[in-house]
């Protein structure tokens, strides 16, 4: 193909895949990955063609394309994952994504940092990771780094990033305006007075009695005893109207700013103003913040702010795990878990150890969609697309659970070279046997004497007796159709433990057996592998391997 023709491909594949509507750049990109040329002079080339193609309805393109034999690979198709955001514009598009710095990032976290991420993208737009820390009694200075770490782990990079907190003094002069306006009051009623008049649709004094002065005095008052609140609609049908809460005092010592200040806005206030003066054009939120887009949009309407597009998904839930720092830092404090990391958690540090790769969670949150319906996903939509990636790549290793010996008279003397992979090339390593072996002990128990079996990649047994320890006879080295075929380790072996991480919870009730333990014997090639490299112990699973004082095992999936 010469050039003209590759932009033409590419044109037509861009074109496609966005509505009949070919990206210039994104053209360039796929051409001149396919071509070593000259930039200036491939550049025109692209330009004409993909004005050409723009000009072609859909239809058009399509027929094309097929007369040209042209193919959009499967792995191309994916990538358009995610639906057409609305009211977006190339180019123009804003995204953010705001944890709070009060616990690690877990994978609900990741499916809302990767969509607002890959929109980003998608549009040539930009990212913005906000942190939003204004509630002191809550954060620590450790999970701002924390939560970066993980987010570059996940392979997910922001455009740019700042604090929620460094802009209170622009919270304060906006809540002033609102006050002056007679959009919000300092309220000191006590919480039960004010959720009984929530109840009942009635206003309190402090409503009807607002001053600039007590605007003042609200800023010296004690923790507890007032509250800023929106002068919304004490009889609105939606209950998050009925004046809600914009700025509370809080006392404990921020992160950064230590005692700096007292005054602290609540989500309905900060959350509203950040994504308009940040640029924000379309903040994702979880569904259950619903209720609230009427405070949202009514607080950027009293300070005449840009509203941006409020879009929505349903929030993540997975069976039997905590996907909420809420839920995993009681476990962690009753010691539940051994911490934010342990491999039976969601945290994105706990997948990581569990031996789940960053791809994977990518390919899940993306082929999850973001369907606004709540539902709760089983792990092993988790799992599929980990095995899929690991399958080709992880180094494959004999393992035997629970292991039973094995003694085979008139066995060679052998020295074999086992491959890592069936497949691919990644290796293999030598292996020297003698009469000497052990084999997992759910294979031991289902051999039957005078059966013939083969050592995977060695030789064929006989089997003579079961008693304590299984005896054999040396049978052949041709392989023997329908026979099992079962892996081994030989006297010289590496002992090890395998964690496997189930489920935390059974319904609302803790599992006590959630972590399981196998012993077992690994073949010593073992000992060369990295720290938190995954391997496969073949018939076993997949198992990510840490090397502390002991080498140790976790299993991600079978
Ligand atoms: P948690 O209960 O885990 O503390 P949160 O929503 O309070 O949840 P934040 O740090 O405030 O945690 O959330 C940052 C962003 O991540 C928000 O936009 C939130 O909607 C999103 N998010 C948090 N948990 C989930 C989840 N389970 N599924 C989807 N998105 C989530
Ligand atoms: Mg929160």
């Amino acid at each position: 193909m010469n050039i003209e023709e590759i932009a033409r491909k590419h044109a037509l594949i861009n074109a496609v895949k966005f509505d009949g509507k070919a990206d210039f750049k994104a053209v360039i990109g796929k051409v001149m990955a396919e071509v070593r040329a000259n930039a200036k002079e491939v550049i025109p080339v692209i330009k004409k063609e993909v004005e050409e193609v723009n000009k072609l309805t859909l239809q058009e393109q399509h027929e094309e394309m097929e007369r040209l034999g042209i193919v959009i690979e499967e792995k191309e198709k994916k990538e358009k994952g995610l639906p057409p955001l609305p009211h977006a514009e190339k180019g123009k598009v804003v995204t953010r994504f705001p944890p709070e710095p009060n616990g690690y990032l877990h994978i609900g976290h990741a499916k809302a940092a990767i969509v607002d991420y890959e929109y980003a993208r998608m549009y040539d737009g930009t990212f913005i990771l906000r942190f939003d820390d204004t509630n002191p009694a809550n954060e620590a200075k450790e999970f701002y780094d924390a939560q970066k770490e993980d987010l570059k782990w996940l392979g997910v990079e922001w455009d740019r990033e700042y604090r929620t907190s460094d802009n209170l003094p622009v919270h304060y002069e906006l809540a002033e305006k609102m006050v002056r306006d007679g959009n919000a009051y300092v309220c000191t009623c006590s919480s039960e007075e004010t959720s009984k008049n929530r109840r009942t649709g009635k206003e309190c004094k402090c409503r009807n009695s607002m001053t600039m002065e007590k605007w003042k005095e609200f800023f010296s008052m004690e923790a507890g005893s007032a509250v800023l609140r929106l002068k919304g609609d004490m009889k609105s049908e939606n209950s998050a109207m009925r004046d809600p809460t914009l700025f509370r005092i809080i006392d404990e010592p921020h992160p950064v700013h230590g005692k700096k200040y007292r005054v602290w806005p609540t989500y309905d206030f900060y959350g509203a103003v950040e994504d308009s003066l940040s640029g924000v054009t379309h903040p994702f939120r979880t569904k259950e913040y619903e209720l609230r887009d009427e405070v949202y949009f009514y607080i950027l309407d009293c300070l005449g702010l840009r509203k941006p597009h409020l879009m929505e998904f349903a929030r993540l839930s997975i069976e039997g795990m905590p996907v909420s720092k809420r839920k995993i830092k009681p476990l962690i404090e009753e010691g539940l878990v051994e911490g934010w990391d342990d491999p039976r958690l969601p945290t994105l540090r706990g997948l990581k150890r569990r031996g789940i790769l960053p791809e994977a969670i990518h390919k899940f949150v993306i082929t999850q969609g973001f369907s606004r319906v709540e539902s709760v996903v089983t792990f092993d939509q988790v799992e599929a697309p980990n095995r899929k990636i690991l399958d080709s790549i992880a180094r494959r290793y004999f393992f035997v659970a629970e292991p039973v010996k094995m003694v085979v008279k008139n066995a060679p003397e052998k020295e074999v070279e086992l491959r890592h992979h069936p497949s691919e090339n990644i290796g293999s390593r030598k292996v020297k046997t003698s009469g000497t072996f052990f084999i997992s002990g759910d294979d031991a128990e289902e051999l039957k004497e005078g059966e013939v079996f083969r050592l995977k990649d060695l030789y064929n047994v006989k089997v003579v007796s079961k008693g304590n320890f299984i005896e054999g006879k040396f049978s052949g080295n041709d392989i023997i159709e329908n026979a099992k075929k079962i892996q081994w380790v030989t006297d010289e072996h590496v002992e090890m433990e395998v964690l496997i991480p189930g489920n935390l919870f059974i319904g609302e009730k803790f599992n006590e057996n959630s972590l399981k333990i196998v012993k077992g014997y690994a073949e010593p090639a073992i000992k060369n592998v990295n720290h938190g490299e995954i391997v496969q112990f073949e018939r076993f699973g997949f198992v990510r391997i840490e090397k502390d004082e002991k080498i140790k095992g976790i299993m991600a999936h079978k």
